[in-house]
């Protein structure tokens, strides 16, 4: 990943996704922003205790620093709920789908619609499709993880947008590493066929999960950008909810130009 500076905002572009003109994209840190206290300072959830116009002037600011006038958020719900968005249903009368829509990921082939996930440990995963011209965003923490809305996500680009998985492109997005997911319930929370992702304690490496996930759905090893970089560990750049509950939400984005 590279650390870029625009419009005086910070976010990490993966180097994959970089070579593509046509799109925009970053994870954004958590500097610079509007946001006081504890939601210090570029907070995008709305629902997370913070003044809504001070998340609402955050959410501009990275708008305009992503060149677009239409930043879509989802409400996000730890399922698997994918929201699409086709330049093809544009033209008929639009889909009626309740704004903001309940979901954990979107798909679009839309010029202009960016599409963003809000995070403070979960993993957001950037994917696009260079040849059909597709993008997705995923919000996939460990419910989400275990119900492989990855493989769910790259399903739905297929059969909806005709896109082959070995041209598809991702990068995982800074998020909780193996050396802080402590999961003292795992018995009771994480499916055993999961349990050879934990290290001898109950540590579970969900950026490992995520790479097989994605290989698994037929991504090649070279399409995967992974940066290790761990949210709790590096909690001055971006919201963890482990580190402390009551947090902002940092945020990752993609989109057509
Ligand atoms: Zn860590």
């Amino acid at each position: 990943m590279i650390l870029k500076n625009k419009n005086a905002l910070h976010f990490f572009a993966f180097s994959t996704l970089e070579a593509f003109d046509e799109i925009s994209h970053g994870v954004f840190t958590r500097t610079n922003g509007f946001s006081k206290g504890e939601y210090k300072s570029l907070n995008t959830g709305l629902s997370v205790g913070d003044h809504p116009s001070m998340v609402e002037r955050n959410r501009q600011v990275i708008a305009r620093c992503m060149d677009t006038q239409q930043l879509v958020f989802l409400k996000q719900i730890h399922k698997t709920g994918i929201l699409i968005l086709k330049k093809s249903d544009d033209n008929r009368s639009p889909k009626t789908h309740p704004s903001p829509f309940s979901g954990d990921a979107m798909v679009t082939d839309i010029p202009g619609k960016t599409i963003a996930v809000q995070l403070a440990d979960c993993q957001g995963v950037l994917m696009y499709d260079p040849v059909k011209k597709v993008a997705a965003n995923v919000h996939s923490g460990w419910r989400g993880s275990i119900a492989n809305i990855l493989g769910k996500c790259v399903a739905s680009m297929t059969t909806e947008f005709g896109c082959r998985p070995e041209d598809i492109i991702a990068g995982i997005s800074p998020s909780l590493g193996p050396c802080c997911s402590e999961f003292i319930h795992f018995r009771q929370e994480i499916p055993e066929a999961y349990w050879r992702y934990k290290n001898r304690s109950d540590h579970f490496n969900f950026w490992r999960i995520s790479r097989r996930q994605l290989l698994n759905a037929g991504l090649l090893t070279q399409h995967i950008e992974l940066p290790d970089i761990c949210t709790k560990c590096n909690s001055h750049l971006f919201f963890s909810y482990r580190k402390k509950n009551q947090t902002g939400r940092f945020v990752s984005v993609i989109g057509l130009k």
